[in-house]
């Protein structure tokens, strides 16, 4: 028994016991162990480690869209806009402010794309902050972020200017007030970073960009609906998220945006169309914006992609933020505890903070052959995802993912390597 890989294996073995104990332990102390239950099972699927990308649906969904299509939409036809779609996207946007976002009815909309609302509101701060011609953003945001940002500093004569916080511990207002200047419009960062993880001070950053007379835009993708956070009394401006990561709104179903109260009426995003006018059936010749939230609106909303989410939203509010919080953390804790005992001694790097107070929903870990790996987990039915150029992201949904889960996929990743 001379061969290291061999005596590697049988050594991680007797941990891997060991943590299967401490995973059985924690779950059977779960106290949202009975949501587990409610999502629809997946065969073959050993470890779903990807549901801050893409949510796994409820059991309860599919019979819920079927009666949708025949009731709603079948039988009463267009009466159904009166009857119920017309204040739909204002009704979930209020929805996902109570359950997730610590915001007051009147601020939150369900519209469009992340992406498209990004525009939409980076377009309208630029505007609100006359005279002044920078936006402010992260280098390592997600792509479509910085895109869009860059599209916009070109198309109205405005600049760019980077940060480039420490990629593991993320953004901080120190690194925020390092580059604010009275030439700054607009500030715009991931509450969470997609890839490490990192949980931004949203309050401190939020202050130090508002003293500056700035507008401060938070993108909620990676933190809605698995860390708390109270947007209307840290003063937030400005947020924008998707709705198929944590709140299980199922592909490409819309994103929502929060405009604060004082901003509306105020802050007019670009896109001009019937849904933002001050009458919609008006059809009249000229374009009169509505002056609530609303305005943020253009076209006829997805009504269809607006059902999963609201079954999801249903299930967080049952489960209560702070309690998925608390197993959100368990989760990322545990999940540190198994690399640190299977993965190190591969030479698997952690990129992310071992702080869970400065930590979201995910954590992502680095080998120079976890693109080769990823793959094969895939084929095994172990399913996190791949970030270039090395990275593996566990993300830990918690309401549809156990500690157990958890651990059978760090040991398939362990046993993929060895
Ligand atoms: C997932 C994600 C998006 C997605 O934008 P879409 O328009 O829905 O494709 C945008 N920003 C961040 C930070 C994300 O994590």
């Amino acid at each position: 028994m001379n061969d290291p890989l061999e005596e590697q294996r049988e050594a991680t073995q007797v941990l891997a016991g060991d943590l299967t104990a401490e995973a059985a332990r924690l779950d059977a102390a779960d106290p949202l162990a009975a949501h587990l239950d409610a999502f629809a099972e997946a065969p073959g699927v050993s470890a779903y480690l990807d549901g801050n990308s893409l949510g796994r649906p409820l059991k309860e969904t599919p019979d819920k869209v079927a009666a949708f299509i025949r009731h709603d939409w079948g039988t009463r036809l267009i009466r159904s806009w009166d009857e119920q779609w017309m204040d739909l996207p204002v009704r979930l946007g209020d929805r996902i402010a109570e359950v997730a976002l610590g915001a007051a009815p009147g601020q939150t909309i369900v519209a469009d794309s992340t992406s498209v609302l990004l525009y939409k509101l980076m377009r309208a701060a630029l505007a609100g902050r006359p005279g002044r011609s920078e936006i402010v953003i992260e280098a390592g945001n997600f792509p479509t972020d910085r895109f869009i940002a860059a599209g916009i500093a070109a198309e109205v004569g405005a600049t760019v200017r980077w940060i480039e916080p420490d990629p593991i511990i993320g953004v901080t207002a120190e690194d925020v007030a390092a580059v604010l200047s009275e030439q700054t419009a607009l500030v715009v960062l991931s509450h969470v970073d997609y890839r490490s993880g990192a949980l931004a001070d949203m309050p401190s950053v939020t202050k130090t960009v508002k003293d500056a007379g700035a507008l401060m835009l938070w993108d909620l993708c990676h933190s809605a609906g698995v860390v708390p956070m109270q947007l209307d009394e840290w003063g937030v401006d400005i947020a924008v998220g998707c709705t198929y990561k944590y709140l299980g709104g199922g592909p490409g179903s819309p994103a929502f945006a929060y405009l604060r109260a004082e901003h509306q009426g105020v802050l007019r995003q670009p896109i001009h169309g019937w849904w933002s006018a001050a009458d919609i059936f008006a059809m009249g010749p000229e374009y009169a914006p509505v002056g609530d939230i609303r305005q943020l609106l253009s076209g006829t909303p997805p009504v269809m992609s607006m059902l999963a989410m609201q079954d999801m939203l249903d299930h967080l509010a049952d489960a209560g933020i702070t309690a998925v919080r608390a197993k959100s953390i368990s989760l990322t804790d545990f999940a540190v505890r198994a690399y640190d005992e299977l993965l190190a001694p591969l030479g698997v790097r952690l990129l992310s903070t071992r702080s869970a107070a400065h930590r979201g929903g995910h954590i992502t870990i680095g080998h120079p052959d976890f693109q080769q790996v990823t793959q094969q987990l895939w084929g095994e039915g172990v399913i996190p995802d791949f970030r270039f150029p090395d990275g593996i992201r566990l993300g830990l949904s918690p309401l549809s993912t156990s500690h157990a889960e958890t651990l059978r996929g760090i040991v398939a990743v362990r046993d993929a390597l060895l």
